[in-house]
């Protein structure tokens, strides 16, 4: 393609809200014959509910939200988020399935009343948060980050856990001081044109993947309401990285489509990095084409540019 091409398709794309950084990113989409997908907020709206609480203390329910809350408040994934606004709503409202804006409650400051204090916050990707509040560890995440410290899974959580994901939800387990004291239950719904996408990839011989740090359960089922054959599960955001890697020994060509910091290695490892508008700064930084519109459609839109500006010339 002639650098006027080039420059062309760049302006369709930006019409499109498709950033493309550069003319090589816009050259490599013509090959991808896999799309990687990320699940949560990718595939997902990223904007999770939670459907259930599960109280397993002597402490009340307003109790256990305040606490679960105060150590996801300083937590960016879009789990924390619904927690978050769940305990707001219980508090304030007493009807935890109202929706708020997030961002709106964000601005008006209206958490910080009610939130306990915590200290050595850290977000442990693909697991979940940890942190102390009144002197004491609290975990909020998945299994793995539970056993990992030592607490115990009882079997009638572990049934709920099973029982949550086969219906495409995840279950979020929450310890305090060692002990478990509840689990939590979070939908997410599919993005609308998510399964529309996953056909139009197939038809023009790409072949979607979903790959994604929840637990196998939850992702096969919401890989079945798509359509995708191939599924990973339970990977590290590392192993979101091998699995790119692992298409592109056999000589793919690979596009990652991702929103999270989790994701940010795996989208520098893609021949074609696309980063989700709505995403993390570190994801956008990572990827070669920012898609501003957060509809996937805009997968196709790419590869389909690609495809006719570098097709006239050959
Ligand atoms: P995905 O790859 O689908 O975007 P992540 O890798 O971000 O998912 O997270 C994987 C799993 O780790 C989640 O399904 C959840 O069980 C747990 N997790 C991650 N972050 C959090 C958090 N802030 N609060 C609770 N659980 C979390
Ligand atoms: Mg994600």
């Amino acid at each position: 393609a002639t650098p006027t091409a080039v420059m062309v398709a760049t302006g369709v794309g930006a019409n499109h809200g498709v950033l493309i950084k550069g003319g090589d990113a816009l050259e490599r989409a013509q090959m991808v014959n896999y799309v990687v997908f990320d699940k949560t907020g990718t595939l997902t709206q990223g904007k999770a509910t939670v459907t259930t609480a599960k109280v397993y203390t002597e402490m009340d329910r307003g109790e256990f939200l305040t606490l679960v809350a105060s150590a996801e408040a300083s937590s960016e994934h879009p789990l924390a988020k619904a927690i978050v606004e769940y305990a707001h709503h219980f508090h304030f409202f007493e009807d935890p399935s109202a929706t708020t804006d997030i961002q709106y409650l964000e601005k008006e400051h209206k958490y910080s009343g009610w939130l306990l204090e915590a200290f050595d916050f850290t977000a442990l990707p693909g697991r979940g948060v940890q942190c102390l509040i009144n002197g004491k560890q609290i975990l909020v995440g998945n299994r793995s980050l539970l056993t990992e410290n030592g607490v115990a899974i009882p079997t009638d959580t572990e049934n709920f856990m099973v029982e949550l994901e086969e219906s495409a939800k995840t279950g979020i387990l929450v310890a305090y001081n060692g002990v478990l004291i509840g689990i939590l239950g979070v939908a997410d719904p599919l993005k609308r044109e998510a399964a529309v996408v996953v056909e139009g990839l197939m038809k023009m011989g790409v072949k979607p993947v979903m790959v994604t740090g929840d637990n196998w359960r939850t992702a096969h089922a919401v890989a079945k309401e798509l359509g995708i054959h191939d599924v990973r599960a339970e990977v590290m955001p590392a192993g979101k990285a091998d699995v790119i890697r692992s298409f592109q020994k056999d000589g793919s060509t690979v596009a990652m489509v991702g929103d999270g910091i989790n994701d940010s290695p795996a989208l520098a490892a893609a021949d074609v990095g696309m980063a989700i508008g709505a995403g993390t700064d570190i994801a956008i930084e990572a990827a070669d084409y920012v898609l501003m519109r957060n509809n996937l459609e805009d997968v196709i839109t790419a590869i389909d540019l690609s495809r006719k500006t570098f097709s006239r010339i050959r």
